[in-house]
């Protein structure tokens, strides 16, 4: 098999953590004899500077065709501002991305690294061991919402609203990929919403426990509203396998359950339209680290390649299917952590190549 992959460095740090990835992906490739064909294009600010507009036609066309998108990350400041007629996702290369390979789940890792227990804000006994995901429902709810507006008044005031709608089919087949997450680590879900209140909410539950119940009764299943969610995910993070949130509360979810890791550098993602019961996934997946595009630190080759580096593991094991390889890449930066590896954010002084460097130099010796 040879893996089409379509790199998208992206803004800001994007490009960097991505060239550190790639470098990953040509030793760990080689060891399995993986073959793969990869090209790399603009996205987002990137492509604005060039061609004038997030993405290309033909950018998306090449990404349709491709297994695998590794994105490192997009917006900035220069760009934040610029409204292009339509919705949400003309706004933004990766949002349109998101929109076109309709990549609707979102599975984001968290684990406590024993190297970098002290630099979380946790008690180490609080935090050591936990390991979870965060599935983060990715082209719908408010983010996607074509309801949305900004209206002003005759008196100067003014309202704005993106509702937060979800139909019984986008939870469905969220839920099924969850649950089927799930099944592949601890088998335990719970599923977060604020039933109490809204009435989307109040779908959101009534659906994934009827998925839950009539698919997926080996699956151990429990409804958090929102706010316990977080506060429990502080309290007790080991307690936690596969959380199954919207766009918006996994949005926050994901971002909060990065400190765990000591950092948002650290922190993966694969979003994916499929997820079959066993094997690879069949549809072009994108991978991509949690975190943005950090400009306060772009262009100092300082930026954490961890996120991207464990997106790539990720690519390894849900579009290669190659799992022991993706275990492999998670020990060796486990390894170079434990030999005090590491970039500022997790507070050591090496930079993104060197970091990479690191993670290489310990897979070859696994
Ligand atoms: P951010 O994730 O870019 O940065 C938040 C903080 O974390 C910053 O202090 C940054 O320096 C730090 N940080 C992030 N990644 C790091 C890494 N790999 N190594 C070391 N430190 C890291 O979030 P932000 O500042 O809110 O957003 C900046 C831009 O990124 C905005 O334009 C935003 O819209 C965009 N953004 C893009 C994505 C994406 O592409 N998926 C996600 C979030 C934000």
């Amino acid at each position: 098999m040879t893996l089409k992959i379509l790199a998208l460095g992206g803004d800001g740090i994007g490009p960097e953590v991505v060239a550190a990835a790639l470098r990953v992906l040509d030793v760990a490739a080689h060891s399995v004899g993986l073959d793969f064909d990869l090209s790399e294009d603009l996205l987002h600010g990137a492509a604005w500077e060039k061609y004038g507009c997030f993405i290309r036609p033909q950018t998306l066309d090449k990404a349709k065709a491709s297994d695998a998108l590794l994105v490192g990350a997009t917006g900035g400041p220069a760009w934040d501002h610029i409204i292009i007629d339509g919705g949400p996702e003309e706004q933004d290369g990766l949002m349109k991305l998101r929109h076109e390979l309709d990549v609707f789940a979102c599975v984001r890792h968290a684990r406590a690294w024993d190297a970098l227990l002290d630099k979380t804000p946790f008690r180490a006994q609080t935090v050591r061991g936990a390991d979870l995901v965060v599935m983060r429902e990715l082209c719908g709810g408010a983010m996607f919402t074509r309801t949305r507006g900004r209206e002003i008044h005759a008196d100067g005031s003014q309202r704005a609203f993106d509702l937060n709608e979800y139909s019984s089919a986008e939870i469905e087949r969220f839920a099924r990929v969850g649950f089927e997450v799930a099944r592949r680590r601890r088998s335990q879900v719970v599923s977060v919403d604020k039933a109490n209140v809204f009435i989307a909410g109040k779908l959101w539950r009534e659906v994934v426990d009827e998925i839950g119940k009539s698919e997926f009764p080996d699956v151990e299943l429990a409804h958090f509203y929102a706010d316990n969610a977080s506060y429990q995910l502080c309290c007790q993070p080991t307690a936690f396998d596969v959380i199954l949130a919207d766009n918006l509360f996994g949005d926050l979810l994901s971002d909060q359950s990065a400190a765990i890791a000591g950092s948002l550098g650290m922190l993966p993602s694969a979003s994916l339209a499929d997820l079959p019961r066993t094997g690879r996934v069949q549809g072009t997946a994108i991978y991509e680290p949690v975190h943005g595009s950090a400009p306060d630190i772009a262009g100092r080759g300082i930026a954490n390649p961890v996120g991207m580096i464990l997106s790539l593991a990720m690519m390894l094991e849900y579009t290669a299917g190659e799992v022991n390889c993706a275990r492999k890449i998670e020990g060796a930066v486990d390894a170079a952590l434990n030999m005090g590896h590491a970039t500022r954010d997790i507070g050591g002084t090496l930079g993104t190549d060197a970091m990479a460097d690191a993670v290489i130099a310990q897979f070859r010796a696994l």
